[in-house]
């Protein structure tokens, strides 16, 4: 078997793809990308935002003692999944050994160990773990995309660091929505930022905008309908703030609301 560390089959990446240094080059490269694969690989080497570069390059050199033979992805992270799916599910960022590790987002993580095996118990994924990006996990008919595509520190991207990658999701979004059922925020600032996306796409997101909450869910106009779900992070999941039958049912929503 592959393992990591002798390349990474998520990487639409070439010498050639053009590199996004500030915001300005990031609405543009997002804007004018002719594909979603484009947009992946236009993503996947941006340089925007120095702070995350720095740190999403220091964690993959100097690594997790567990990790140490491996070679991290150290890039940003793209969604992962369906080009058409019926359910989009909206997290918030890489985790700096998960997946800036592995190259595919939730994967590699005590997180994403949740993640996916809920989604797999809703037969939203073939396999109950996702391990790397050699160990042929599929999603069905369900998408996985993140607000902010670099590990930052903390798990905290600051308000400049969000503005400037959401063309990425932006422009993501509009080639998922013409299939897109519903979108499962996970968290507040996935709700946000789903939210964001939609109107940038011409959604009509009310206003007030909806406030997040686990269970929330908005019918929105012409477009899909949004739920919210506490995010599957350990501060979550080892307080039993989030428990898998609250996922579970969140996902047995989403999954009757895609079948309509
Ligand atoms: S967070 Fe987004 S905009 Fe910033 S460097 Fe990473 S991919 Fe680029």
């Amino acid at each position: 078997m592959i393992r990591p560390g002798t390349g990474f089959p998520t990487d639409k990446a070439s010498p050639r793809t053009p590199v996004a240094h500030d915001r300005d080059e990031v609405v543009r490269l997002a804007g004018s990308a002719p594909s979603l694969d484009h947009l992946d690989g236009r993503s996947s080497v941006c340089r925007a935002c120095p702070r995350l570069v720095a740190w999403r390059e220091q964690v993959a050199t100097e690594k997790r003692a567990a990790f140490a033979d491996q070679t991290y992805w150290g890039r940003p992270v793209t969604g992962f999944g369906s080009h058409r799916p019926r359910i989009v599910l909206v997290g918030l960022a890489p985790a700096a050994h998960g997946g800036n590790r592995t190259g595919r987002v939730f994967t590699g993580d005590r997180s994403g160990d949740w993640l996916f095996a809920a989604l797999h118990r809703a037969g939203l994924a073939t396999h109950p773990l996702s391990v790397d990006a050699f160990d042929g996990q599929q999603l069905v008919d369900t998408r996985i995309v993140v607000p902010v595509r670099c590990a930052p520190p903390g798990n905290a991207p600051t308000a400049e660091e969000r503005d400037t990658c959401a063309p990425w999701l932006g422009k993501e979004l509009g080639w998922l929505l013409p299939t897109t059922r519903v979108v499962v925020a996970l968290g507040s600032f996935g709700w946000a930022a789903a939210l964001r996306a939609l109107r940038d796409n011409g959604v009509a997101v009310p206003s007030p905008q909806p406030r997040f909450g686990h269970g929330a869910e908005v019918a929105l106009p012409g477009g899909p309908t949004l739920l919210g779900c506490f995010h599957v992070s350990q501060q979550n999941t080892f307080t039993g703030r989030l428990t898998e039958p609250m996922l579970d049912a969140v996902l047995a929503r989403a999954s009757a609301l895609a079948a309509t």
